[in-house]
C-alpha cells in the first residue's frame, strides 16, 4: 500500500448525523447542563475523531465544513445566545477598534520604518498604513518582512512623530480608558468566559500533549479505532534531499510525494507520513530512523493513534477560530486575555505560561499558530499586553534555556515575541525595575557561557561543534538586551537607578570575563602550527559593541548614574588588574633629565591580548565625565585620586603596541588568525569600543602624567628606548648593522611610534576630549573618506560607524561637507569633497589604514599641483582640548619628544643606509608643524600669555652630541639636501610658520609694526624660485602623464583598438575605396536611385578585399577564391511574437516554409563583423575543441561557451558566436532586353512551374517504375530542364554555404544537424527575413534613420546573410529548392497540382517575398531565354505587395467614424481606389467584411500598415543588389513615402498596381478570398494580427519598487497553491510571476531528465530560451539562456543616491529609472542577451559555475 492513498468519501453514518445535527438545540442544552466542561469535551470526543480520523487525504473542503457545523457552531451559539451571525454583528458594532494597526507580516510583505521618526528600527509599519502616514514625505527605510511580527501603527510609543496613519487616527472621544467590558451584559460575559476557558484549556491539553496513544480524561473517544499515523517531524539538521530519499524508501512513495511530503514536514513541523494499523506504522518509523541516524541524530518519527492526532488538528482550528471571533469584539478579547493569563485554582500557572513553557517541544504549525492567538489578543490589548510582558519575564530565564536547546529558528520560538514587549520603552523600564529584567538577560546570557579558564576569562578555543552551536542561539539574548537599552530614559526614579546600575554590575562581570580573553604569545622560531579560534571572541565583541555604547548613553543621561558607573568600572578594572606588576621587575628609566618608575615587560615575549573591554568601558566614561563636566562639577564624588594613569594605559598601549609590532612584521609566525584581529580592531564595526577607546585612554592617562614620562613609558613599550636614550642615537647603526631585518623593523616600530604620538595629540574630534559639537566627528570622517576619492552613499555608509539603530547620522552633515553628482545610465551617484573642506586634511587621519592613507596623500598633492599650489601637507588647524586633556598638547614641547625629533633628524642628513625612512621624515615634520600651528592658534588666540613656546625650544642647541645644531637649523640645512626633495615644500612651509610666528611674538611684544617691506625682497626672489619649479614641475608633470598615457595605452587590450578600427571600415567602405574605377554611371547622380527591377541603378563591379583578423593576410573576395567568413550569433527569438500562447512546434514534423504573421518564433542571426579566412577559422575552432577536452578531462570547468554546441569565442573580440557566414561578392547583372510585364511573365512562370512539376514526377517515376497518367507539359522556350548549372563557387565557399545553412537550420527548429534536410533553405531565407525585420522595427524604436545609421556589423551581416540567402541553393539539392519555389508561388497564384496553400492571412508577406526571390535563382538558372533576375524580382514584389495590401484591408479593424474626415483632394485618387478595391473584397467576401465609406481611413490604414514592409524590403533590395539608397533615407522623419517607393520601383499610389493589372488581379483576388481559411479567419476566434504590428516592449513596472515588492508577497506558489513562494520572479517579457528557485516548480523540459526552474521553463516557453526576469526579493535582473548560461545585471531601480541595491540591503526607497530599463530592452530588441551572458561570464568566472537551470 502507498502512503498516499484515493481521497476518501466522506462516511455516511455521519452524513446522517451531520443531517440531523442542530447546532442551536446543542447549545440550549448546554445552557442547562451544571457541569459544561465535561458536555463539552464529550461532545469533541465524540465528533473530532469522525472528523479528523479519516485517513491521510480526506478533502480538505468538507473537513472545514464539518468543522464548522458540528463544532464552532454550537459554541458560537452559545457564546451568543442567538443566532452567530446576528450576534457577532451586534457586538461589532459596539466593538472600539484598536487604534493599533497590529497587521501581521506575511513573509516577503514590504515593511517601512522612518529613519527620522522611529524609536527603534523595529517600528515598522504596514504597507497601507505607511501610504497614509506623515512618515512617506520623510527619509524612510523599505525592507521585506521575515514573516511574524506586526504593524506598529498606533503605537505611540514607537513613533517620536505621527504614530497614527489616517486610518488609526483615534477618535477624538478617546476611549482607551475605557474598560470594553462595560458593553456586555454580564450574562454575555459569563457565557463568554466559560466557552473561552474550556476550549482554551482543551487546546492547551492537547497541544502540549505527549502521550501517543492516550487522551486526556473525558476525551476518550465512545468507540476506539484502530488506526495510527506514522508522523514525521521536521529537525533543522537534515537536509531536503536527505528527508525525500528516506521517505521515498520508507514508505515508497514517488519522488512528487515524497517533496510534497518534504515541503509541509518543512512547513508546517511535523506531517504523516502512513495512515494504518499500528504495525505498519511502526515498520515505516524504523525505516526512517535507521537511515538518519548514521551521521546525526535521526529524525524525529512518531507513531500516534489518530484521535490524538485528530484532537491536535481541531485544537489548532479551535486556536484560530478564538483568534477570528475576538476580531469582532474587543470585549471578548479583554475576555480571552482574562482567561489566558489567570492563575490556576491553587495558584498554578496560567494556561498562556503552561504554553509558553511548553513551546520548544511543540512542532512548528502549533507553534505559529498560537503566536498568532497571542499576538491577536494579549499584544493587541494594552493592559494584558504589560501583564504578559511580566509572565514573559518572569518566565524569561526558562524560555531562553529552553530555545537554547531547541534547534529551530528563532522565529518559530515564543522567545521572537520579546521584541514586541522590549522595544516599547514604558514596558521596557517597567520590566526593568519591577522584574530586574536588564540583570535578568545579562546573568541568563553568562550562565550559557560556562567555559572559562583559570582566570575566569572566557574560552571559546575548546568550544565543541555542540557548544558552538548553542553558543550561536545564545546570541539571541543581546538582541533582547539591546531591546530594552534602545530608548534612554528622559527620567530616572531611584528604583531605575538601582535596578540598572545592579545590571550593569551584571554587565561589568560580563566584560570582566572577556577582559584579556584570547591572550597570544609571539612566536618564534617556529610558525604556529594551529590557527588558534578567534572568531567566537571577536563575535561576542561585535554583538556587545552597540550595548556597550548604549550603556554609556545612558550613564551620560543622569549625573548620579555616570558617578556609580565609574566607579564600578574603576573597581572591576583595578580588580582585574589586582596583579598587573606580579612577577614584573620594576625599573627605572631615564632619558633627557627625567626619570619614571614602570615595569620590564615586552609585548613581543609576554602574553598579550586585544579584549580589553573594561578599559575600553572607563575610557568611555571618563571622556563622558569631562562632556558633562561632572569631572569638574563634582571632582569631590570621584574616585581620581584612586586612579593610577600608568595602569590605566598599560594594557591599551600593550594592544597598540601588539599591532605596530604586526605590521612591522614580528608577529608572521602567528598565522592569520591574529591579522584577522587586528583587522578587526580597526575595522568599522568594532573600532568605537576598540582601537578608538584605547587611543581614548592614553589620552586620559598621558593627560594626567608628566609628559616626559608618559613618552618614556611609551618608548619602552615599543621596545625603542634604548635607540633614543643613548647618547649618540648614531650608535644605532653600529649596534643593528649587523641585521638588516632588525633596522627595517625598528624602522616601522619607529614610524609607528610617531602616529600614535600624532594622534594622542591630534585627535580631538570627539565631544569630551575636543570642544567640538557632536556632528564635527562625523563631518571630519566623511571628510577623509572623501579626501580618498569621490564616493557613493552606499560607500560611505559603509565606511562609517553605525549606531543601534543603523543610523550614521551622514544625513545631517553630508551636504555641508560634499556635493552630489547625478549617475548616468550606469554607474551610480557620486558624493565630491567640496573644496573648502580640503583645508581640514589630516594626512594621519587615525582611521585611515596605510592604504588608504597613501591613496589619500596621492589624491591631495595632485589636487594641490592642478591649482598650482606647492604640494606641502602641513597639519589642519585643530579645535582646542576640553579642560580635563588640556595638559596633552605639553607633549608636543617637551624634552623627551624634542630630543625624538632632533635625532630623527639627523639620521635624515645622511642620504645613504636604510637608517631611517621617509615616512619616518615625514611624520616628524607633520609632530613639528603641529606643535607650530599650537603656538600660533595659542599667540592668536591668548589674552593671556601663550606657555606655548615651541619656537623657542627648538632655536637651542641640541644637547646630544653637546651643542650640535638645534632643530631648527637641521631643518634649514634639510631644506636644500637634494635626497629630500619630496618634503622640501613641508619643510618650507615649516620655515615659513616660524619665521611668522616670529613676526607674530615680536609684535606683540613691541609695538605692533607693519614690516612687510624687508620681507618683500625675499618674498619676490622665493616667488621667482617658486614660480621656476613649479614650471620644472609642471613640465615634468606633464612629461610624466604622456608617458603614463602612452604606457596604458599599450596595456589595454588591443582588442579594443581594433574594434573601432573594424567598426570604423564597413565592408562598403572598403568597396568603394577599393573600386578604381572613375566611371559614374549616369543614372546614379541625376535619375533616382532604384533598387530592384529592370531599371535597377546599376552599380559598377568592385573589388572587394578584407583582411583576416587571424593571420592579417588580404584577401579579395571572389566566387572562385578562398572562402572568408564573418562570425556569427544564430538564434531563436520570440523577441516579435505577438502570440506567446503559440505552442512550439514538434521540430521533427514541422514545416516552415510560410510564416505566420503573428512571427510567434524566429531566427535571429547576428554578427560582430569579425572576418577570417575560412580555413584560418576552421584551424582556430579546432584548437579551442581541443582545448576544451583537455580542459574538460582535467578539472570539470565550465565555459561561458559550449563547444560541443560549436559555440566559440570570436577571437578578435570575444562576442559569443556559433557559426560563420561566408562573404560573398555581389552577383553579376546583365541588362535585360524588353522586359515582359506581370501578366505574360506569370504565364511563362506558370509554364516553368508545370513542366517542372512533371520532370520531377518522372525523376520519382523511373524509380518506382510508374508511368503517370498525367500529360506531359513541355517546357517553354528557353527553359532548359536538362540544364544542371555549375556552381559558381570555390570548394571552400561551398563548404561554408553549408556549414551557415546548416548551423542555422540546427539552431531555428532545435533539431540535430543534417545538411540533407529539405527545410536547410528554409530556414536561411526565414533567418534572413527575420533579421532584418527586426533590424527595421529597431530603427523605428530607435528613431534612426532606415540607411546610414547601423554599426557597420549590422551592414555587413545584414549583406553577408542576404546573398548568402540567394546562393544556398547552389549548396542542396536543385529540385528541392524548385519545389520550394513551386509551393510559395502557389500561394499567390492558384496552382491545381499543389496542394495545401495557406490562405494570405496565415502568411507574414515579407518572409515570402524574401523566400520568393531567393528561392526564384534555382528555377530562373535554367531559363536561357534572357530574361533576368531582376524581372523576376519586380514581378514578385509587385505581386507580395498587392497581396499584402488586400491582407492589410482584410484586418484593419473598422473604426466608426465620428467625424467624415475628408483629405483636400491631395490623395484623392488614392482614396477612391483604395474605396474600389475594398468594395470589390467586399463582393467576394460578404458580410465578413464591415462596410466601410471612408476611403480617406482606408488608405491611412494601407499606407501605415504597409510602411514596415516596405521598409524592410527597401533594407532587402539594398543588399541584395547593391544600390546605394537615396538620401532621403539617411535621415530620420516623415515623407519618406514617395522616396521609398520611388527606390522600390513601385508607384506612390499603390493601387495603381492593381488597376495596370486588373484582368489578372481579378481572378487572383477572388482565389485569396474563396480561400475557405479567410472567412474563418475573419469571423472566426483567433485574434486576427493587423498592422501595423506594434514592436514588443518590456512589461510596464510600477515607478515605486515597493509596489512590485507588495504584489509578490501576495503571489502564492501555483503548484502548491498555498505556499508563499520563497524567490518570486517577474518575467519582464510577458509579466508572469514565477516560483523560482524552488522544488516545488521544477518541471521536465522536452522529456529530458533533468527538472528545470521555473524561470528556466518559463524562458522555452515564453522566450525561445532566452529569458529577462526581476527577482523581486533581490531587486536583481536575471538573464537566462538556455540551461546553463546566465548573469546578473543591475536592476532599472535607483534610491535617491543613483544606486541600485541589489539584494535589498540598505532599504531606501527605489524609483524606477526610465533610461536603465530601456537600456535593457534595447538589449533584448537587439537579440544582444546571450552576447551579455556571454561578457559577464567571461569577466567573472564564478557566474559560470552557478546552477542557472534551477532558477
Ligand atoms: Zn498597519
Ligand atoms: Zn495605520
Ligand atoms: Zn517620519
Ligand atoms: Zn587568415
Ligand atoms: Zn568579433
Ligand atoms: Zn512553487
Ligand atoms: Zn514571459
Amino acid at each position: 500500500m502507498a502512503a498516499a492513498e484515493s481521497d476518501r468519501e466522506v462516511p455516511s453514518a455521519l452524513c446522517s448525523e451531520f443531517l440531523n445535527f442542530s447546532a442551536k438545540d446543542t447549545a440550549a442544552r448546554w445552557l442547562q447542563v451544571s457541569d459544561l466542561p465535561r458536555e463539552v469535551y464529550q461532545h469533541l470526543a465524540c465528533y473530532v475523531p469522525q472528523i479528523y480520523c479519516q485517513g491521510p487525504n480526506l478533502n480538505p473542503q468538507s473537513e472545514e465544513l464539518l468543522t464548522q457545523l458540528l463544532l464552532q457552531s454550537p459554541l458560537e451559539w452559545y457564546l451568543c445566545g442567538e443566532e452567530p451571525s446576528t450576534g457577532l454583528a451586534k457586538l461589532e458594532q459596539i466593538n472600539q477598534p484598536s487604534q493599533l494597526c497590529g497587521h501581521v507580516f506575511k513573509v516577503g510583505e514590504p515593511t517601512y520604518s522612518c529613519r527620522e521618526c522611529a524609536a527603534d528600527p523595529t517600528c515598522v509599519l504596514c504597507m497601507q498604513c505607511f501610504l497614509g502616514s506623515v512618515h512617506k514625505e520623510h527619509r524612510y527605510r523599505m525592507t521585506t518582512s521575515g514573516g511574524g511580527g506586526f504593524c506598529d501603527c498606533g503605537d505611540t510609543e514607537a513613533w517620536k512623530e505621527g504614530p497614527y496613519c489616517q486610518k488609526h487616527e483615534p477618535n477624538i472621544s478617546d476611549s482607551s480608558q475605557e474598560d470594553p467590558l462595560a458593553h456586555l451584559t454580564p450574562d454575555m460575559i459569563a457565557r463568554t468566559y466559560n466557552v473561552f476557558s474550556i476550549v482554551l484549556k482543551y487546546a492547551v491539553d492537547m497541544l502540549t500533549w505527549e502521550k501517543e496513544d492516550e487522551l486526556p480524561q473525558g476525551l476518550e473517544p465512545p468507540e476506539r479505532a484502530d488506526t495510527y499515523y506514522c508522523m514525521l517531524f521536521n529537525d533543522e539538521v537534515h537536509t531536503y534531499e536527505q528527508v525525500i530519499y528516506t521517505l521515498q524508501k520508507a514508505v515508497n512513495c514517488t519522488q512528487k510525494e515524497a517533496v510534497s511530503f518534504a515541503t509541509t514536514v518543512d512547513r508546517d513541523g511535523r506531517k504523516s507520513v502512513r495512515y494504518g494499523d499500528f504495525q505498519f506504522c511502526e515498520q515505516a518509523k524504523s525505516i526512517i530512523v535507521r537511515n538518519t541516524s548514521r551521521q546525526s541524530k535521526p529524525l524525529r518519527v512518531q507513531v500516534m493513534h489518530s484521535s490524538v492526532v485528530a484532537h491536535q488538528c481541531f485544537a489548532l482550528k479551535a486556536l484560530g477560530w478564538m483568534g477570528h471571533v475576538i476580531r469582532h469584539s474587543d470585549a471578548l478579547r479583554r475576555v480571552l486575555c482574562q482567561v489566558g493569563l489567570q492563575r490556576g485554582p491553587e495558584g498554578e500557572g496560567s494556561l498562556v505560561d503552561t504554553l509558553m513553557l511548553c513551546d520548544s517541544k511543540m512542532w512548528k504549525g502549533a507553534r505559529n499558530v498560537y503566536h498568532q492567538l497571542l499576538m491577536s489578543s494579549l499584544l493587541m490589548d494594552l493592559k494584558y499586553k504589560k501583564l504578559f510582558a511580566i509572565q514573559f519575564a518572569k518566565n524569561y530565564e526558562r524560555l531562553q534555556s529552553d530555545y537554547v536547546r531547541d534547534d529551530h529558528d528563532r522565529e518559530y520560538s515564543v522567545t521572537d515575541l520579546s521584541v514586541q514587549m522590549f522595544t516599547v520603552p514604558s514596558l521596557a523600564r517597567m520590566l526593568i525595575t519591577e522584574e530586574n529584567l536588564m540583570t535578568t538577560i545579562i546573568r541568563t546570557f553568562v550562565d550559557h557561557l560556562r567555559h572559562r579558564d583559570l582566570q575566569g576569562r572566557f574560552q571559546f578555543e575548546r568550544y565543541t561543534a555542540q557548544q558552538a552551536f548553542k553558543f550561536r542561539r545564545v546570541q539571541s539574548l543581546i538582541g533582547d538586551l539591546k531591546y530594552v537599552l534602545i530608548s534612554r530614559p528622559t527620567e530616572w526614579s531611584d528604583k531605575l537607578r538601582e535596578k540598572f546600575l545592579e545590571g550593569l554590575d551584571a554587565f561589568l562581570e560580563l566584560l570582566k570575563c572577556m577582559q584579556g580573553m584570547d591572550p597570544v604569545v609571539r612566536q618564534v622560531g617556529q610558525h604556529i602550527e594551529m590557527e588558534p579560534e578567534w572568531e567566537a571572541a571577536f563575535t561576542l565583541q561585535m554583538k556587545l559593541t552597540h550595548i556597550i555604547s548604549m550603556i554609556q548613553e545612558w550613564c551620560s543621561s543622569d549625573e548620579r548614574v555616570l558617578i556609580e558607573a565609574y566607579k564600578k568600572c574603576l573597581t572591576i578594572l583595578t580588580h582585574c588588574h589586582s596583579g598587573f606588576t606580579d612577577g614584573e621587575q620594576p625599573i627605572t628609566l631615564s632619558m633627557c633629565g627625567h626619570s619614571v618608575d614602570t615595569i620590564r615587560y615586552c609585548v613581543s615575549q609576554e602574553k598579550v591580548s586585544i579584549h580589553l573591554p573594561v578599559s575600553r568601558l572607563l575610557a568611555g566614561l571618563h571622556v563622558l565625565l569631562s562632556k558633562s563636566e561632572v569631572a569638574y562639577r563634582f571632582p569631590e564624588q570621584l574616585p581620581l585620586s584612586e586612579l593610577s594613569p600608568p595602569m590605566l594605559i598599560e594594557h591599551p598601549l600593550r594592544c597598540l603596541v601588539l599591532c605596530a609590532q604586526v605590521h612591522a612584521g614580528m608577529w608572521r609566525r602567528n598565522g592569520f588568525s591574529l591579522v584577522n584581529q587586528i583587522y578587526y580592531y580597526h575595522n568599522v564595526k568594532c573600532r568605537v569600543e576598540m582601537f578608538d577607546k584605547d587611543l581614548i585612554m592614553l589620552q586620559a592617562g598621558a593627560s594626567m602624567m608628566d609628559a616626559n614620562h608618559f613618552l618614556m613609558i611609551m618608548l619602552s613599550r615599543f621596545e625603542l628606548f634604548h635607540i633614543f636614550s643613548s647618547i649618540d642615537g648614531r650608535k644605532r647603526y653600529s649596534r643593528e648593522n649587523a641585521n638588516k631585518d632588525v633596522v627595517q623593523q625598528n624602522n616601522t616600530l619607529i614610524e609607528e611610534m610617531l602616529h600614535l604620538i600624532i594622534m594622542v595629540v591630534g585627535e580631538r574630534f570627539v565631544a569630551g576630549i575636543g570642544q567640538v559639537h557632536v556632528c564635527e566627528e562625523i563631518k571630519r570622517e566623511i571628510i577623509h573618506q572623501l579626501c580618498i576619492r569621490p564616493m557613493a552613499h552606499s560607500e560611505l555608509v559603509k565606511a562609517l560607524p553605525e549606531n543601534e539603530n543603523k543610523e550614521t547620522g551622514m544625513e545631517r552633515v553630508i551636504d555641508s561637507v560634499a556635493s552630489f553628482k547625478k549617475p548616468g545610465v550606469t554607474g551610480r551617484g557620486l558624493y565630491e569633497l567640496r573644496p573648502a573642506c580640503a583645508k581640514q586634511f589630516n594626512l594621519y587621519f587615525h582611521h585611515y589604514s596605510r592604504a588608504d592613507q597613501s591613496k589619500a596623500e596621492e589624491a591631495q598633492r595632485k589636487l594641490k599641483r592642478q591649482q598650482g599650489e606647492d604640494t606641502a601637507l602641513p597639519p589642519p588647524v585643530l579645535p582646542q582640548f576640553c579642560a580635563l586633556f588640556g595638559s596633552l598638547v605639553k607633549l608636543l614641547q617637551c624634552d623627551v619628544l624634542l630630543s625624538i625629533l632632533h635625532t630623527v633628524l639627523q639620521w635624515s642628513l645622511e642620504p645613504s643606509g636604510g637608517h631611517w625612512s621617509e615616512s619616518m621624515l615625514q611624520r616628524v615634520l607633520h609632530l613639528i608643524g603641529m606643535a607650530l600651528m599650537e603656538e600660533h592658534q595659542q599667540l592668536e588666540n591668548s589674552e593671556e600669555e601663550a606657555t606655548f613656546s615651541f619656537t623657542l625650544k627648538i632655536s637651542r642647541p641640541g644637547e646630544a652630541p653637546s651643542n650640535s645644531a638645534s632643530i631648527l637649523a637641521l631643518l634649514e640645512t634639510l631644506q636644500n639636501a637634494p635626497h629630500l626633495e619630496v618634503h622640501k615644500d613641508t619643510i618650507r612651509w615649516i620655515l615659513k610658520t616660524v619665521a611668522s610666528i616670529k613676526t607674530m611674538r615680536e609684535r606683540t611684544a613691541t609695538t605692533p609694526v607693519a614690516d612687510h617691506g624687508g620681507q618683500s625682497q625675499e618674498e619676490t626672489v622665493r616667488d621667482k624660485d617658486k614660480a621656476e619649479r613649479k614650471r620644472k614641475a609642471e613640465m615634468a608633470r606633464l612629461r610624466r602623464e604622456k608617458i603614463m598615457a602612452q604606457m596604458s595605452e599599450m596595456q589595454r587590450h588591443f582588442i579594443n583598438e581594433n574594434k573601432e578600427l573594424f567598426q570604423q571600415t564597413s565592408l562598403d567602405e572598403l568597396e568603394a575605396s577599393a573600386s578604381t574605377s572613375v566611371e559614374h554611371s549616369p543614372t546614379s547622380a541625376d535619375a533616382a536611385l532604384v533598387c530592384v527591377g529592370p531599371r535597377r541603378t546599376r552599380v559598377c563591379e568592385r573589388k572587394q578585399v578584407v583582411t583576416c583578423i587571424l593571420c592579417q593576410e588580404e584577401q579579395e573576395i571572389r566566387p572562385e577564391g578562398r572562402a572568408m567568413v564573418l562570425a556569427a550569433f544564430v538564434q531563436r527569438s520570440t523577441v516579435m511574437s505577438k502570440n506567446r500562447q503559440r505552442l512550439p512546434p514538434d521540430p521533427e514534423k514541422y514545416d516552415p516554409i510560410f510564416m505566420h504573421p503573428d512571427l510567434s518564433i524566429g531566427t535571429h542571426t547576428g554578427s560582430c563583423g569579425h572576418i577570417m579566412h575560412s580555413h584560418c577559422w576552421q584551424r582556430y575552432f579546432e584548437a579551442v575543441q581541443a582545448k576544451e577536452q583537455r580542459r574538460q578531462q582535467r578539472l570539470r570547468v565550465h565555459t561561458s561557451y559550449d563547444v560541443e554546441n560549436g559555440e566559440f569565442l570570436c577571437p578578435l573580440c570575444e562576442c559569443l558566436s556559433n557559426t560563420v557566414i561566408p562573404l560573398l561578392p555581389l552577383k553579376k547583372t546583365s541588362s535585360s532586353c524588353d522586359p515582359p510585364t506581370l501578366g505574360p511573365w506569370l504565364k511563362t512562370i506558370g509554364q516553368q512551374v508545370r513542366s517542372l512539376h512533371s520532370a520531377h514526377r518522372k525523376a520519382k517515376a523511373t524509380s518506382a517504375e510508374c508511368l503517370d497518367s498525367e500529360p506531359d507539359c513541355p517546357a517553354p522556350q528557353g527553359f532548359r530542364l536538362d540544364h544542371t548549372p555549375p556552381s559558381p563557387y570555390s570548394d571552400s565557399i561551398k563548404e561554408m554555404l553549408t556549414t551557415f545553412g546548416t548551423a542555422t537550420y540546427k539552431v531555428g527548429l532545435k533539431v540535430h544537424p543534417n545538411e540533407q534536410d529539405p527545410r536547410v533553405a528554409i530556414l536561411c531565407w526565414g533567418s534572413c527575413a527575420y533579421t532584418i525585420q527586426s533590424i527595421e522595427r529597431l530603427l523605428v524604436d530607435e528613431e534612426k534613420p532606415l540607411f546610414g545609421s547601423l554599426p557597420c556589423r549590422q551592414d555587413d551581416c545584414l549583406s553577408s546573410l542576404v546573398r548568402f540567402g540567394s546562393a544556398c541553393w547552389t549548396a542542396g539539392c536543385l529540385s528541392t529548392v524548385q519545389t520550394h519555389f513551386i509551393r510559395l508561388l502557389a500561394a499567390l497564384v492558384p496552382d491545381p497540382q499543389v496542394n495545401g496553400s495557406p490562405c494570405i492571412l496565415d502568411v507574414d508577406m515579407f518572409h515570402l517575398l524574401v523566400s520568393l526571390v531567393l528561392s526564384h535563382s534555382s528555377v530562373h538558372c535554367l531559363d536561357d531565354s534572357g530574361v533576368t533576375v531582376d524581372v523576376g524580382q519586380l514581378h514578385f514584389l509587385h505581386l507580395v505587395t498587392m497581396a499584402h495590401v488586400v491582407q492589410i484591408l482584410l484586418t484593419s479593424v473598422p473604426v466608426e467614424m465620428t467625424m467624415e474626415q475628408e483629405s483636400g483632394g491631395a490623395e484623392r485618387e488614392e482614396e477612391e481606389a483604395v474605396c474600389r478595391l475594398y468594395n470589390s473584397l467586399r463582393t467576394h467576401l460578404g458580410s465578413a467584411l464591415c462596410e466601410v465609406s471612408s476611403g480617406w481611413h482606408l488608405w491611412r490604414c494601407v499606407k501605415a500598415g504597409i510602411l514596415p514592409y516596405l521598409r524592410a524590403t527597401a533594407i532587402f533590395f539594398h543588399h541584395l543588389n547593391g544600390v546605394t539608397p537615396p538620401p532621403e533615407l539617411h535621415v530620420f522623419g516623415p515623407g519618406q513615402w514617395e522616396a521609398l517607393c520611388g527606390y522600390l520601383s513601385l508607384p506612390c499610389n499603390l493601387l495603381q498596381l492593381f488597376y495596370s493589372h486588373q484582368d489578372l488581379m481579378e481572378p487572383l483576388l477572388q482565389g485569396w478570398c474563396s480561400h475557405p481559411a479567410v472567412k474563418q479567419c475573419l469571423q472566426g476566434s483567433a485574434t486576427l494580427v493587423s498592422f501595423p504590428r506594434e514592436s514588443n516592449q518590456l512589461i510596464e513596472l510600477p515607478e515605486d519598487y515597493s509596489a512590485l515588492i507588495n504584489q509578490a508577497s501576495s503571489f502564492t506558489c501555483p503548484r502548491s497553491g498555498v505556499d508563499k513562494s520563497r524567490a518570486p520572479t517577474l518575467c519582464l517579457v510577458c509579466g508572469a510571476m514565477l516560483c523560482s528557485q524552488s522544488y516545488c516548480c521544477q518541471t521536465e523540459l522536452d522529456g529530458e531528465k533533468e527538472e528545470v526552474g521555473a524561470c528556466t521553463a518559463h524562458t522555452f516557453s515564453c522566450g525561445a530560451g532566452v529569458g529577462i526576469f526581476l527577482r523581486v526579493r533581490e531587486s536583481q535582473v536575471l538573464f537566462l539562456a538556455g540551461k546553463t548560461k546566465g548573469c546578473f545585471y543591475a536592476p532599472p531601480y535607483l534610491d535617491d543616491y543613483g544606486e541600485t541595491d541589489q539584494g535589498l540591503r540598505r532599504g531606501n526607497p527605489l524609483h524606477l529609472c526610465r533610461e536603465r530599463y530601456r537600456k535593457i530592452q534595447k538589449l533584448w530588441r537587439q537579440h544582444s542577451i546571450t552576447e551579455e551572458i556571454g561578457h559577464a561570464q567571461e569577466a567573472n568566472q564564478t557566474l559560470v559555475g552557478i546552477d542557472w537551470q534551477h532558477l
